[in-house]
C-alpha cells in the first residue's frame, strides 16, 4: 500500500519555548482512516498543523505522497491536503456559505463553472444543499461544523485532515457526522486523520490510532487500543 503522509522524527518547538512534539514518526497509508488520540495539550492541533505546512518544522520531514513538504509550495500542498479547523469560526468568513465554498476553488483558478460544480457537490455531500445564500454566522453549531468541511471538500483534497470534528456536537449531530467522513472515506477513498479526545467515537472513525502525548506512545488498531 501507497504511503500518503510519512512522517519522520518531527519535533517542533514554540517560540515561546514550548516543546510541543518530541520525535513524532507515523505512516498512514492511502485510504486508510487513522486517528491520533491524546489529552488537551498533547501536541495533537500541533502535529495536524505539519501536515498542510500551515507550520514547519527544521526538527524532522513530513512527506505526502513520497513528497517532502519541504519542495513543494504550500499552494500545492493545500490540492491534496485539507484540514477542518476544530473551530468552525477559523474556516468560514465570507457573507454567504457559496463564497466560504468558492473561495479555495477561485484562488486556484478554477472557471467560474467548475467552481460553482465544486460547490454544490460539497454542499450536497455535506447535506447542506440549499444553504448556498446562508451567513454561516448564523448558523447552528452542527451546521457550522458541516459547512467548514464543505469549505474545504470543494478543494477535492485526497487526504483530509480533521481536528476535533466530533467535540460539541450533540448526539445526532455527530452521528451525522461521522457517517460522512466514513462515506468520503468508503465511497470516495479519501484518506483521513482525525486527532481527538473523543475516545468513544474512535471506534466508528478510525481503522487505526496512534496515542499522542508529545511522543508517540502506541500505536495499533481500534480494537487493540482500546482492549
Ligand atoms: P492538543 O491539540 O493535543 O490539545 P496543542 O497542539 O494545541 O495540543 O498544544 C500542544 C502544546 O503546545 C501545549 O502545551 C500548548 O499549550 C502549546 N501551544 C499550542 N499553541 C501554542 C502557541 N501558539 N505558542 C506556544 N505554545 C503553544
Amino acid at each position: 500500500m501507497r504511503e500518503a503522509i510519512t512522517v519522520r522524527d518531527l519535533s517542533y518547538t514554540y517560540s515561546d519555548g514550548t516543546r510541543a512534539l518530541e520525535d513524532v514518526n507515523m505512516a498512514v497509508y492511502e485510504g486508510e482512516r487513522v486517528a491520533i488520540v491524546g489529552p488537551n495539550g498533547a501536541g495533537k492541533t500541533t502535529f495536524l498543523l505539519h501536515l498542510n505546512g500551515i507550520l514547519h518544522s527544521t526538527e524532522g520531514q513530513v512527506e505526502v505522497f513520497g513528497t517532502s513538504l519541504d519542495k513543494v509550495k504550500r499552494e500545492e500542498i493545500i490540492k491534496d491536503v485539507g484540514i477542518v479547523f476544530q473551530d468552525p469560526d477559523d474556516q468560514l468568513f465570507m457573507p454567504t456559505l457559496f463564497d466560504d465554498l468558492a473561495f479555495g476553488p477561485m484562488n486556484l483558478g478554477l472557471k467560474e463553472e467548475e467552481v460553482r460544480e465544486r460547490v454544490k457537490n460539497a454542499l450536497s455531500t455535506l447535506r447542506l444543499s440549499g444553504y448556498e445564500n446562508r451567513c454561516p454566522h448564523h448558523l447552528s453549531y452542527g451546521e457550522k461544523k458541516k459547512a467548514s468541511l464543505a469549505a474545504v471538500m470543494s478543494m477535492e483534497p485526497r487526504i483530509l485532515v480533521l481536528d476535533e470534528p466530533t467535540a460539541n456536537l450533540d448526539p445526532r449531530s455527530r452521528a451525522e457526522l461521522v457517517g460522512i467522513i466514513k462515506e468520503l472515506n468508503e465511497r470516495e477513498g479519501i484518506t483521513i486523520v482525525i486527532a481527538t479526545h473523543d475516545v468513544n467515537a474512535v471506534p466508528a472513525l478510525a481503522n487505526r490510532v496512534y496515542v499522542l502525548n508529545k511522543k508517540i506512545i502506541a500505536e495499533g488498531t481500534s480494537q487493540k487500543i482500546f482492549s
